[in-house]
């Protein structure tokens, strides 16, 4: 290259020609020479130029790389068509209809997309794209490089599904498995604007483990975590798809059933207990036939504009204290609808 920068020319100048005719008459032999250079250079990367006429939409070039990484030969890229067609069927209507739109407006661009290979696989292809213009500023042809982006795609892929994983994770009791104070915030917020909308009722359930310190300290902590694990298997099997099962702290555990009216939650609640009961998990110290229990609180409500969620949770709290003043492995309700 020398200083004067007239070997600068953008890709897309004669060096890219199909057939490698000459260069024009009267070029010095070393221009020709740095035609040489040039392809062989763009031919060795792992990157694939190719050339498009805008005329005619017809491929003037397209690096012989290409049919390592497809397994489709370059005499096989006659026009745009042929790219087209070898797009994931998911990918071609917006990727054709962006690069269009871009080159028609003789912009640079890049698109992300699946290219199909003889195999019938696809390949994750980022196609850079160069508009050239002619002498008047029209769009004569267009260059470009696709690079092979599979390999940053799965990484991407990967990246995304930790990501999914962990949020998940986040809204998730580590010991019993069932929604955390996170995710009854979250959902609570959220059935608590649905019910608001469409003027439906919204029950709440709060359990407490009954004498669960005497537990642990007859059984051992580890015993206490496996019996907390067994009671969040309960209730979750008690309750119906849709509604929300959460530990809300300690051998404290909660419910959220939207659409639901008192009679349905009582139902629900008494569901929870009895299944308790039946599951019979052993607990010496307890003066109910020596099993764990629970002592429950419900409330059922139409949450109007100006209510409060955290009210609410504290008139179901206040349910469940109840529930033990009155002797423990019992329910206590209030509804505020109708
Ligand atoms: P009540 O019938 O009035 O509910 O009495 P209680 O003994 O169940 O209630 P208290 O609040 O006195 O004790 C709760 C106990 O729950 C104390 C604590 O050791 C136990 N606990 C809280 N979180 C965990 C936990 O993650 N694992 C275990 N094993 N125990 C826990
Ligand atoms: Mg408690
Ligand atoms: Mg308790």
């Amino acid at each position: 290259m020398n200083s004067t920068g007239k070997h600068n020319a953008p890709l897309g100048a004669d060096f890219l020609r199909h057939d490698s005719a000459p260069a024009a008459a009267g070029v010095e032999g070393y221009m020709e020479h740095d035609a040489a250079v040039y392809r062989t250079l763009l031919e060795s990367t792992k990157a694939i130029p190719w050339k498009i006429d805008w005329a005619t939409l017809a491929f003037s070039y397209i690096g012989p790389q290409i049919e390592a990484l497809l397994g489709w030969a370059p005499s096989s890229w006659k026009t745009v068509q042929d790219w087209a067609a070898r797009m994931h069927p998911e990918d071609r209507d917006k990727v054709v209809e962006f690069c269009v739109a871009q080159s028609k407006a003789g912009t640079d661009h890049e698109a992300d997309y699946r290219a199909l290979t003889s195999r019938g696989e696809y390949v994750w292809l980022r196609d850079v794209v160069h508009v050239v213009r002619d002498a008047n500023g029209e769009v004569e042809s267009l260059v470009g490089f696709m690079f092979d982006i599979s390999e940053r795609k799965k990484t991407e892929e990967k990246l995304a599904e930790l990501q999914r994983e962990l949020e998940a994770l986040s809204f998730k009791d580590g010991l019993t498995g069932v929604g955390n104070r996170r995710e009854f915030d979250a959902v609570l917020q959220r059935e608590w604007s649905a019910a608001q909308r469409h003027a439906a009722p919204l029950s709440l359930i709060m359990a407490d483990i009954d004498f669960f310190k005497s537990y642990n300290d007859y059984y051992g902590h580890v015993q206490g975590d496996a019996c907390l694990k067994r009671v969040a298997a309960v209730l979750s099997e008690a309750v119906r798809p849709g509604d929300f099962v959460g530990r809300f702290g300690g051998e404290e555990f909660v419910l959220i059933l939207p659409n639901t009216g008192a009679d349905a939650a009582r139902q629900v609640v008494e569901r929870c207990r009895d299944r308790l009961s039946a599951e019979e998990i052993a607990h010496e110290r307890s003066p109910f036939r020596q099993t764990v229990t629970a002592s429950f609180g419900v409330g059922t409500l139409i949450p109007a504009a100006e209510a409060d969620p955290v009210a609410f949770v504290n008139l179901v709290d206040s349910q469940l204290y109840l529930a033990k003043d009155n002797g423990r492995d019992c329910i206590a309700a209030v509804n505020r609808v109708g």
